[in-house]
Parts: C-alpha cells; sequence; structure tokens
C-alpha cells in the first residue's frame, strides 16, 4: 500500500512535464484530488482566488506558471509581459499551492510542434478577430497542461470568459478527464478587472479604464427592463466610445455557453462582452445578463 507522502510547506516546483507527473503521482494513488490554475504568472489577486477556490475543494493545488509563445502574435507583447518567478512563488507558497509547474519553452514545445489543437466556431470572433492565432495556441497548452496534469478540476477565471467557453468545450469534445471550474472575476476598488496587463497602463490611461466596468453595469441594467438588443449593445459600445483615452474593440451581448450574438435579451443566459485598447494595452472585461 503507498503512503501519503509528508506534506510540505513551501511549493514543490517541477520544471518538466514528467517531473510534474512524478511528484503528483503518490497523491493520485493515495486518492487526492488534484486541483490545476493555469497561469502565465506575474500573480495577481485574481489568480490567487483561483488558488482559492481550489483549495476549497482539492488537497493538492498545482499552478502552472508558463508565458505561452503559441499564443502571442509576432507584433504582441511576449517579449515584455511581466515576469517574476520569485514573487509567484512567494504568494503561491502564501497561499497554500502544493505544486508549481513552470516548465521552459522548450520543455513544453520539443521542436518542431506538428500538432496543435484548435475549437472552431465559438472563438471566431471577439478575441479570435482581433487575434487570429491566439486562442488555437490557448487551447494546445491547455490541452498539454491536462495531459500532464491528468485526471484533475481545472480552475479558470471568467476574466477571460471566451477562453473558458472555449477550455469547456474542448473538454466535452476531446473527452478529457476534467472537471472545468470557472471562477468569478476580481476587481480593483474602482471596478477594473485586475489584469497582469494592468502595469502597462500609463496613470491617465489606468484613471479611464474603469469605464469597461461601468459601461458594463450600465448596459447590463438597460438588459434587465429593456428587450431590444441593439440598445443594449449601442450603449456598452457608446459608454466606452465616450472614454478618450479608450479606442473600442468590439462590444456585444452573447449567449454564455455558445458565445454566438443575441437577437434578443435573455436575462440568465447571456453575457456582455467588451474589449477596447488604451494606448498600446488591450483589456478585456465581460458581465452576466
Ligand atoms: P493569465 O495569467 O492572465 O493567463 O490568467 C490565468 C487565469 O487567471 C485565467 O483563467 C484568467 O481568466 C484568470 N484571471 C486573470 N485575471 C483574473 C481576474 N481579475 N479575476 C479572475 N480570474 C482572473
Amino acid at each position: 500500500m503507498s503512503k501519503t507522502p509528508i506534506i510540505t510547506k513551501s511549493p514543490i516546483i517541477a520544471r518538466s512535464g514528467p517531473a510534474l507527473r512524478r511528484t503528483l503521482d503518490p497523491f493520485r494513488r493515495a486518492r487526492q484530488t488534484i486541483a490545476l490554475v493555469p497561469t502565465m504568472g506575474a500573480l495577481h489577486a485574481g489568480h490567487l482566488e483561483l488558488v482559492r477556490q481550489a483549495r476549497r475543494r482539492a488537497r493538492r493545488v498545482v499552478v502552472s506558471i508558463f508565458v505561452n509563445p503559441l499564443q502571442f502574435a509576432a507584433t504582441e507583447d511576449l517579449g515584455t509581459y511581466p515576469r517574476d518567478l520569485d514573487g509567484d512563488l512567494a504568494l503561491a507558497d502564501g497561499c497554500g499551492v502544493a505544486h508549481v509547474f513552470a516548465p521552459t519553452v522548450a520543455e513544453m514545445y520539443p521542436e518542431p510542434l506538428l500538432t496543435t489543437v484548435s475549437v472552431a466556431d465559438i472563438t471566431a470572433r471577439f478575441e479570435g478577430a482581433s487575434r487570429p492565432e491566439h486562442f488555437a495556441g490557448v487551447a494546445t497548452v491547455v490541452a498539454k497542461l491536462f495531459a500532464i496534469a491528468g485526471p484533475c478540476r481545472a480552475y479558470f477565471g471568467e476574466k477571460d470568459f471566451q477562453q473558458l467557453a472555449m477550455v469547456r468545450r474542448m473538454v466535452a469534445d476531446l473527452s478529457m478527464p476534467v472537471e472545468v471550474v470557472g471562477c468569478p472575476i476580481v476587481r480593483d476598488h474602482d471596478g477594473l478587472a485586475l489584469s497582469s496587463r494592468n502595469v502597462y497602463l500609463s496613470e491617465a490611461q489606468r484613471a479611464a479604464a474603469p469605464v469597461l466596468h461601468r459601461s458594463l453595469l450600465a448596459a447590463a441594467e438597460l438588459a434587465a427592463g429593456e428587450a431590444d438588443v441593439h440598445v443594449v449593445r449601442g450603449a456598452l459600445a457608446d459608454g466606452v466610445a465616450a472614454e478618450r483615452e479608450a479606442v473600442l474593440d468590439y462590444a456585444d451581448l452573447v449567449d454564455a455557453a455558445t458565445l454566438q450574438p443575441a437577437t434578443s435579451v435573455v436575462p440568465g443566459t447571456q453575457r456582455l462582452l467588451v474589449a477596447a485598447r488604451f494606448g498600446t494595452t488591450r483589456l478585456l472585461d465581460n458581465l452576466a445578463v
């Protein structure tokens, strides 16, 4: 009979897939539930909320920290994306993370990479239209993380709502042994959704950025009493466009499961999505209707 390993205080760091699997195997044999929280690091309170939710239902929480080159276009911020492994490890330690998986790019993507995963339809619009390669990059890395971690509960933020919908669909379509759990958006005091990219904002852009949340709240209020989807969509778009620092990318009301644009307001089943540029920084937000 296998013994349950002693629980160490600081996270056990694995740098390769086989190393993570080896450290998880005894816990799995001991029937401990494993929870996976995939991140790109630069951890903030939004990530830590995923960890908190994960710890409620699993003894062993694995946080993966990997800035995934596959999901960045050549013109995007892969080179400058904030990285702070030491800071991340300290935060992970402080909130009871048992394992950190921090692989190298070479470890994750042996050259040449011939197999990728893409999810049709749900990824066609919104982020997928603005960032054509993005979701195949995300789906591929998440599929790899699931394969490495093995059967688990995986925690994703509603902050990246389209990504969450895509991951749910990938898991269903490919019969992956993973239970996907979505967690609410963690916001700053003024409503701005926390994001690792918020550090890029100038003072003026940071002051302007809560317009996304404010406009979402106003549009959701309209939706509660307004049947015309064009009015709701227009209110969201106009709210953001009124802010000088913001350049609207998209604003829409969609079905929360399929991400198809709504043709009428059906409260309880829909989501308002918005994205805008503040200088060179693109911010996303969304709200349930
Ligand atoms: P990232 O490191 O930006 O790839 O995010 C890793 C995970 O954290 C994703 O599932 C995100 O949706 C989630 N996340 C990021 N920011 C927030 C936030 N403010 N609230 C909730 N979840 C978040």
